[in-house]
Formats: structure tokens, sequence, C-alpha cells
């Protein structure tokens, strides 16, 4: 019988993957680098992680704080050279805990939690590479900037000497067309001056990186399926 995807390895997966970035980067004429794969790490534990460390992945995603702080300051350990991404929504309260677990914050979304991050990493002495996310799909109970806050949020970050922006992130509706939302995003990074391009996920990252992605997303394609009550 011929394996199906859920048979394969965390491993094996990651090598198709990364052969469908580098496929999808030149099909669109970008360079094999542009293209960074983060590998979404959320809900499997350190255990179902080293393997893919250990074949030379060191780019990851996770969405909560709590849930970092148990697996990745050991993980870190033996692979000090690991950049870890938060991807998920970040509590002020939160902020002090976020710069000493994350080297990178791809959900900037409100000045509250702008002003915290940037005294939390200034107070740390450390300089934290941050996204601002942005609800293209202008939904009511979605995290992200609304498209009329943009300007005034990404000023608000450049006030911050300890974070460096790096661009814009979005996570499409679930039932809309993605492309329009990469499209839109797209447009709004070029518009205010920005490289950084974090969109695409399982589902559309070639479409994304199409469209421009400069970081793709990927979880469930790397790590295999996740319960549904932890997605
Ligand atoms: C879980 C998650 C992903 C990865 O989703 P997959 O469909 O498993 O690739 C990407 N981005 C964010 C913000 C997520 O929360």
């Amino acid at each position: 019988m011929a394996p199906t995807d859920h048979d394969l390895d965390a491993v094996t997966r990651l090598d198709g993957v990364r052969a469908r970035v580098n496929e999808a980067a030149k099909a669109g004429e970008r360079a094999p680098d542009a293209v960074t794969l983060v590998a979404v790490s959320k809900t499997f534990d350190a255990h179902a992680i080293r393997p893919v460390l250990e074949a030379g992945q060191r780019v990851f995603g996770e969405n909560r704080v709590q849930e970092s702080a148990g697996k990745w300051p050991q993980l870190r350990a033996a692979f000090p050279d690991v950049e870890l991404h938060l991807i998920g929504p970040l509590q002020s309260n939160k902020a002090r805990q976020a710069v000493d677990l994350f080297d990178v914050v791809q959900t900037l979304d409100r000045p509250k939690i702008v002003r915290a991050l940037g005294e939390a990493a200034a107070a740390a002495g450390k300089s934290l590479k941050v996204f601002a996310q942005v609800n293209t799909g202008d939904e009511a109970q979605k995290a992200g900037c609304a498209l009329d806050g943009l300007a005034d949020l990404l000023t608000l970050v450049g006030e911050q000497p300890a974070l460096h922006l790096q661009g814009l992130m979005c996570i499409p509706p679930v039932d809309d067309e993605p492309s329009l939302h990469f499209a839109l995003l797209s447009e709004l990074a070029r518009e205010h001056g920005l490289s950084g391009l974090s969109m695409g996920m399982s589902g559309d990252f070639e479409t994304a990186i199409r469209l421009g992605a400069t970081h793709v997303r990927v979880g469930s394609a790397i790590f295999g399926a996740r319960s549904a009550s932890q997605a």
C-alpha cells in the first residue's frame, strides 16, 4: 500500500515542504533564500520537535507564550541558533516573558502591546524583530490591526528603539480566497516601505510565495494534524 501523508514522519514531510517552497520561489523568480520557512510546532512537544531540529530546521513558530516556556528553553540549550517566532496573540502582562522566549513577534496589533513589548525589550537590553498583524478581512472577532489604524500603529513601533519592524503579517478569513488577502498585504507593505511579508500556511503557502511572501508559517504539513481542540 502506498504511504498516505499521515504515515510519513515529520522529517520526511519537512523535506517535501522545503522542496515545494523552493519550487514556488523558483516559479516566482525569487531567490531560494528569499522565503523563510517557519515551522509551526504549536501543540507538539519537545519530543516531536527534536527530529525536525536535527534535520536542520532552525526557524519555528509558536502561538502561546506559556506552552513555549514549557519546551523551548531546553530545546534552545541543545540548538542555540534557533529563531523562535511568536505567531499568536500576546497579552501585555506576558510581554516580559515573550521577550525572554522569542526572537521575533509577528502579532503586534494594538498600541498597548507595542508599548509593553518595546518597554520590556528595552529593559531586557534585547532587540526584537517584529511584524504588525493586519486584519485584512476586517473580521470583528479576529486579531490584527484594522486597515485604518495601521499607519498610526507603524509610527508607534518606530518610536520603540528596541523593536525592529520587519514587515506585515496576516491570517486570511477561513472561507475567503486567500490570494486576495495576500495581494492586499503585499500592497500595504509596499505603501509603507516594508519588505517582510508573513503570509501563507499549510494549505496556501505556494500561493503566498507567488504573491511575495518572505515568511510562510507551516504547521500541519510538517508535523501532521493537530487535535481539533488545540488548533
Ligand atoms: C497554526 C498556525 C499556522 C499553521 O497552520 P497550518 O495550517 O497547520 O500550517 C500558521 N499561522 C498561524 C498564525 C497559526 O496559528
